[in-house]
C-alpha cells in the first residue's frame, strides 16, 4: 500500500525540484494509487477517494507555485543605462516600412514616363565609357579645343587607342549606340526616339550647385523632316506637361560641337508670376542645351544626313529636382543624409 500522506511529500519536492513542473502531474503513482482503490474494504473508499483528491490538489497547487517561479527567474536582468528597453526588441535604424524613393529616382521615373508617353524609349547609360563614344563619336575630334569643357575623371585603365576610359561628363555618350540600335526605325518609316536618363560626373569645385555626380536626361530624335521647330514643341510639350501648366519657352543660340545650329533653352519660370528665388527675379529659367543633330554625328553612325536629320537635348535632372522641392544645396542629393531623405 502506498502512503498518501508521504506520497504528497514526494510529489510536492519533484515539483519544486524540476524545470516541468506540469509533468509531475502524470506522475505513474497516480495510476498506483487508483489500482489500489479495487482492494480496499468498500467503507474506506470514500474517505481514500477524497484523501487522493486532497493529494491532487496540493500537487497542482506546488505546480502553479513553481510555474510562476521559473517564469521569474527567465525574466532578463533590467539595464536602467540601455538606451531603450531591454524588455523591448532592439530599435531598427531604418525601418524598411517607413522607406521611399530617393527624389532623384521619383524624378527619373517621371521624367522617362512623360517621354514614354510621347513616344520615347528609355536607354541607360554608363558609368565608364570611352573616348570614342565621349568625344569622337559627337564631332569632337582628337584636341578639339571644346573637351577641355568636359573635365571629368579618369581609370588607369585604357582603351583600345591607349586613352584612359572615362566616368562619362553627359549621357549623350550614348547618342552613337542608340543611333545604331534604333536604325532599323527609319527604314520602316519610323522615327528614332529615345531617352537616356542616367548618372554622370564632373571634376567638379564642389558648392552648393556643383556636385561631381549628378544626373542628365539626353533626347535624342532622328527622322525625316525633322526641324528645330519640332525640337522647341517637343521640349515646350514636355515641360508643360512637367509642371502642370502652360508655359512659355525661349532659345538663344549656342554652341555644342555636337549639334548645328546649338540652342540654349529657357523655360518662363513655372514658380512665379513676377520674379522668385528659383529664377533669381528674371522670370525665366535656363534650363539645357539642344540642337539639330550634327551631319558628322548622324554619319559617324551610319545615317544618311541627305535623307534624316533629328533633334538633341540634354537636360540635368537634379536641377529640376531642386527647383521643384526649393532643395538650396546639390550635395544634399548625395549625402545620404536621413533627416534630408526622410522629407520625400
Ligand atoms: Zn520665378
Amino acid at each position: 500500500m502506498i502512503d498518501v500522506e508521504s506520497l504528497k511529500e514526494k510529489l510536492i519536492a519533484r515539483v519544486h525540484a524540476s524545470e516541468a513542473p506540469a509533468e509531475v502531474a502524470k506522475a505513474p503513482e497516480f495510476r498506483e494509487l487508483y489500482a489500489q482503490i479495487p482492494s480496499l474494504p468498500p467503507e474506506d473508499r470514500g474517505d481514500f477517494g477524497k484523501r487522493v483528491n486532497e493529494l491532487k490538489k496540493a500537487v497542482d497547487d506546488a505546480i502553479g507555485q513553481r510555474k510562476a517561479e521559473l517564469a521569474t527567474v527567465a525574466l532578463p536582468t533590467i539595464d536602467v543605462t540601455a538606451p531603450f528597453d531591454v524588455n523591448s526588441s532592439e530599435p531598427l535604424l531604418l525601418p524598411a516600412s517607413q522607406g521611399t524613393l530617393h527624389p532623384l529616382t521619383q524624378e527619373i521615373e517621371r521624367v522617362s514616363a512623360i517621354f514614354n508617353r510621347m513616344g520615347f524609349v528609355t536607354e541607360q547609360s554608363r558609368e565608364i565609357d570611352d573616348q570614342f563614344h565621349m568625344f569622337e563619336t559627337l564631332n569632337f575630334p582628337k584636341g578639339h579645343p571644346a573637351r577641355d569643357d568636359y573635365d571629368t575623371f579618369m581609370t588607369v585603365e585604357t582603351d583600345q587607342d591607349g586613352d584612359p576610359l572615362i566616368a562619362p561628363a553627359h549621357t549623350s555618350t550614348m547618342q552613337n549606340r542608340v543611333l545604331k540600335k534604333y536604325q532599323g526605325n527609319l527604314a520602316q518609316g519610323e522615327a528614332i526616339a529615345v531617352v537616356v536618363p542616367d548618372r554622370t560626373f564632373r571634376n567638379e569645385d564642389l558648392d552648393a550647385r556643383h556636385e561631381h555626380t549628378f544626373y542628365q536626361v539626353e533626347g535624342v530624335y532622328v527622322a525625316k523632316g525633322v526641324h528645330a521647330g519640332m525640337l522647341v514643341a517637343t521640349l515646350q510639350k514636355f515641360l508643360e506637361e512637367y509642371y502642370g501648366r502652360s508655359l512659355n519657352v525661349r532659345v538663344n543660340p549656342f554652341y555644342f560641337p555636337f549639334t548645328e545650329p546649338s540652342f540654349e533653352f529657357a523655360l518662363e519660370c513655372p514658380f512665379c508670376e513676377d520674379g522668385c528665388s528659383v529664377c533669381s527675379h528674371s522670370k525665366w529659367i535656363e534650363l539645357l542645351g539642344c540642337g539639330m543633330i550634327h551631319p558628322n554625328v548622324l554619319a559617324a553612325a551610319g545615317i544618311d544626313s541627305d535623307e534624316f536629320t533629328g533633334f538633341a537635348f540634354g537636360c540635368g535632372i537634379d536641377r529640376l529636382v531642386m527647383m521643384k522641392h526649393n532643395i538650396e544645396d546639390i550635395r544634399h542629393l548625395e549625402s545620404a543624409k536621413l533627416n534630408f531623405l526622410r522629407q520625400f
